[in-house]
């Protein structure tokens, strides 16, 4: 009541102020020419355009005045009426609102990318707010924003003092430190930050990466195992990613010569995924270990049926070892009847019929994949085919001139930034993506080799006769080169393979 009252006397007193004002105005008719005149109750003033103007100044001073202390006198008169806290009140009130008004700029600095402008709204607002985990917060970000990382860092220090806060410390800190590529005190500082919240998903994501990068598995696991609980991963996800983590933990433990413990977590890697290749034949090779042969067959069985892969042959092999070619073909029938249209199956099998000296068959095997889908794998089987029925030297040359250009077949690409690794590792190489390794052919880019087709006339040695047998790839018209040494590299091992 009083509030509004004392807003419509003052509108009034503005009102008449403004109108007086430019009455005199208007009655100075000569303004421009140096003075103005002007008469309040019966005396005439005469004043210069300059002294005009601190007037005016004088007078938005004074009213300015006038409203803070009528401010003051309605608190006071407040106080009289019973309000105690009324004074007080009045002052943090004022100090409030440049306070958040200051904190409000910079937020809007903040979003409009002015670091520096932040920063200064940042410092204001923290003098007149009595709120440090807010002003500090609003301080570090624009610490970061521009640039000032030995400042923000000792903001975020600050803000670990105190437990609302201390999340955002440790978290602005833990990026710093990712930042600079230290993974120790990261991790700490992710364990820390996950210790006070366990369910911030980025925390646990940075927290997991970091632990597989520095191999603590069984940390890993843990932090696996909370995300699951708390439903931001799907269990056939979390399934999948503990198995990787418990074939990691298998492999570091063989490294560690602890082949016991290795065995039990590679077996129970398979038994999470069984189509985790990796994890597949390191359980069938600690099967065939303890002289279970026939539990090694069928993990790799039931690998094979979701995934041919040259890795599981090779162990699926190592379960009989001395047996006779022809008896590995018949117990690879196993295996081929499971996936009999896939690529690995029919190179694998043309692989064995070369070793039994089955000729014919192999060709039979990788026909289909010569028209589709050459790559060098297939074409230098085709030539140890040809040389195995005795073809010309020209023509076996031609199928490793050509095999050098081809594709280099399936490997284990990393989903995120398509590096192609030898081996498969839990964690990429070159990203640090955690469980992206996929076995698939890389991109057409990274494929061919650049020298491959350039040097095949010369390798082949072409001429006009042998230039119709040779697949069409061949560039008749290619420069000239003075080393084979690669080719016959190839030739050498395609020879140890038949023998
Ligand atoms: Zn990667």
């Amino acid at each position: 009541m009083l509030i509004s009252l004392t807003k419509i006397l003052l509108f009034i007193v503005i009102v008449v102020l403004i109108s007086s004002g430019l009455a005199y105005l208007l009655d100075a008719k000569d303004i421009f020419l140096g003075e103005i005149k002007a008469t309040i109750a019966g005396t005439e003033y005469i004043v210069t355009p300059v002294q005009a103007a601190l007037l005016l100044a004088l007078l938005c001073a004074v009213i300015w005045l006038f409203l803070k202390v009528l401010s003051l006198i309605v608190s006071v008169m407040k106080f009289i009426n019973g309000e105690d806290t009324a004074i007080s009140r009045h002052f943090t009130r004022n100090r409030e609102r440049k306070g958040y008004q200051a904190l409000s700029e910079g937020m809007l600095a903040l979003a409009s990318g002015e670091g520096q402008l932040a920063m200064d709204k940042a410092n204001k607002a923290s003098r007149f707010l009595d709120n440090p985990s807010l002003t500090n917060v609003l301080a570090a970000q624009a610490a970061e924003l521009s640039g000032n990382r030995s400042k923000a860092e000792e903001i975020y220090k600050n803000l670990l003092q105190m437990p609302e806060t201390r999340f955002v410390g440790v978290r602005g800190l833990l990026k710093q430190k990712l930042e600079d590529g230290n993974v120790d005190v990261a991790l700490k500082l992710a364990e820390r930050a996950f210790s006070i919240k366990p369910k911030h998903t980025e925390i646990q994501d940075t927290l997991l990466q970091l632990q597989a990068k520095t191999e603590d598995w069984d940390g890993a696991r843990k932090t696996l195992r909370t995300k699951l609980k708390q439903g931001s991963l799907p269990r056939d996800l979390h399934k999948r990613r503990d198995a990787v983590l418990a074939l990691s933990q298998a492999r570091g433990i063989m490294e560690e010569d602890q082949s016991v413990n290795a065995s039990e977590h590679a077996i129970e890697a398979n038994r999470l995924s069984p189509d985790l290749v990796p994890a597949a034949t390191m359980a069938a090779r600690s099967y065939i270990k303890s002289g279970k042969p026939k539990y090694a067959a069928r993990v790799i069985q039931k690998a094979w049926q979701a995934q041919p892969h040259p890795d599981l042959a090779a162990a699926f092999s190592e379960i009989a070892p001395d047996e006779t070619p022809d008896q590995r073909l018949k117990r690879f029938a196993n295996l081929r009847k499971l996936a009999p249209e896939h690529r690995e199956t029919k190179l694998a099998m043309a692989e064995l019929c070369l070793a039994a000296e089955d000729f014919e068959k192999a060709r039979k095997e990788i026909d289909g994949l010569l028209e589709n889908e050459p790559d060098a794998r297939s074409l230098t089987i085709m030539a140890a085919v040809e040389r195995g029925e005795g073809g010309a030297d020209k023509l076996v040359r031609g199928w490793l001139a050509k095999a050098l250009g081809a594709p280099r077949g399936p490997q284990w690409i990393c989903e995120n930034c398509h590096t192609a690794h030898a081996q498969w590792t839990p964690v990429c190489e070159n990203c640090e993506g955690f469980d992206t390794l996929s076995w698939t052919s890389p991109p057409v880019a990274n494929m061919s080799s650049s020298t491959g087709l350039e040097m095949l006339p010369l390798l082949v040695g072409i001429s006009e006769e042998s230039e119709d047998l040779l697949p069409d790839v061949i560039d008749p018209e290619g420069k000239t080169i003075t080393e084979d040494a690669e080719v016959d590299k190839i030739e050498t091992a395609i020879t140890s393979r038949t023998t």
